[in-house]
């Protein structure tokens, strides 16, 4: 079977077998109670972990301000996956005419105005600019989940256009930013090898746009400002389950983020693609949730 075929022939089983919902559009998927139980015993856990290291609990909704993605210079890097809300604003002349254009099947996507509000696409996003100013003495430490859109149309059933991200943000001096992230690498291969997924530790990079962000991609690299945690599924390249970022001092100096030292502050942010984890158990385990190893079902509550 070809990489494509098997692509399609688990999204087709992940909805004859009752998990996922047919919408008719590559990538966007109701999600069924039983699909639902596996993601949400998921984020649970990754979200009780971070209880326990005393984060606070944020929640955004899957729109954000376009003026803080501008100003994150997200469409530099991402312009092709970021997705903006239109709006009708005209009069009713302009409604005539709208009305007219969705009857003849022309686009009329042009008479709509407004891209004051993006669609969320990485849980963290939303959470700098509330941070802007002077971070209390060691800084902070936040847990935070949201529906995530990205433009990126895909027969592959772990790469969706609409999904869910459980994100862990440490906020604070320069070093224990560093070290919170190596600890969260460790904890991210212990918890998927917990539940029976062989994964691997990887470093990564982000799909900087274009032949300029070719160098981005290398930096990233070099850096190793990226680690990701694979496992291969059905895609050509090992499906990222989950993401580790380091990004050094450039969402606080953007958002003016202080230690209380008056130095800009580093952050690092690790996340979890719930579909993603959800997909790779139920590709590694088999598709009936009930015969899963005893110790898997325990740990996810299910
Ligand atoms: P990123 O911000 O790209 O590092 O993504 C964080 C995590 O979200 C990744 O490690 C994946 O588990 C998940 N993820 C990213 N893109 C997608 C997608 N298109 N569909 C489902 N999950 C995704
Ligand atoms: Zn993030």
């Amino acid at each position: 079977m070809t990489g494509i075929s098997e692509q399609q022939a688990l999204t087709r089983a992940l909805i004859d077998t009752g998990y996922w919902i047919d919408t008719g559009v590559p990538g966007v998927y109701g999600r069924t109670g039983r699909f639902e139980a596996i993601t949400t015993g998921f984020d649970r856990l990754v979200e009780q972990m971070a209880a326990e290291d005393g984060a606070e609990i944020r929640r955004f909704p899957p729109v954000m301000p376009t003026s803080v993605l501008i100003e994150a210079e997200y469409m530099q890097s991402f312009p092709e996956l970021c997705g903006c809300v239109h709006s009708f604003e005209g009069d009713e002349d302009g409604h005539a005419r709208l009305l007219a254009s969705i009857s003849a099947g022309e686009d009329w996507s042009r008479q709509l105005t407004g891209a004051a509000l993006a669609l969320t696409p990485a849980a963290c996003y939303p959470l700098y600019p509330t941070l802007r100013g002077t971070l209390p003495q060691g800084g902070r430490l936040v847990s935070l989940s949201s529906f995530i859109f990205r433009h990126e149309p895909s027969d592959d059933p772990a790469r969706l256009q609409s999904f869910q991200m459980r994100e862990n943000v440490r906020i604070g001096p320069a070093d224990e930013v560093a070290q919170w992230r190596e600890l969260w690498m460790s904890r991210g291969v212990e918890l998927l090898e917990r539940l029976g997924l062989p994964v691997t530790l990887e470093v990564a990079n982000d799909p900087f746009f274009g032949r300029g962000g070719r160098m981005l991609r290398a930096n990233q690299r070099a850096d190793r400002s990226k680690f990701e945690i694979c496992l291969p599924v059905v895609a050509e390249q090992p499906t990222a389950l989950a993401s580790f970022n380091y990004h050094r001092d450039k969402f606080s100096r953007t958002f003016d983020i202080r230690c209380a030292d008056g130095e800009h502050a580093h952050t690092a942010c690790i996340g979890f693609g719930l579909e993603r984890v959800a997909i790779a158990l139920l590709h590694t385990h088999g598709l009936d949730c009930a015969s899963w190893p005893r110790e898997v079902r325990t740990g996810l509550g299910i």
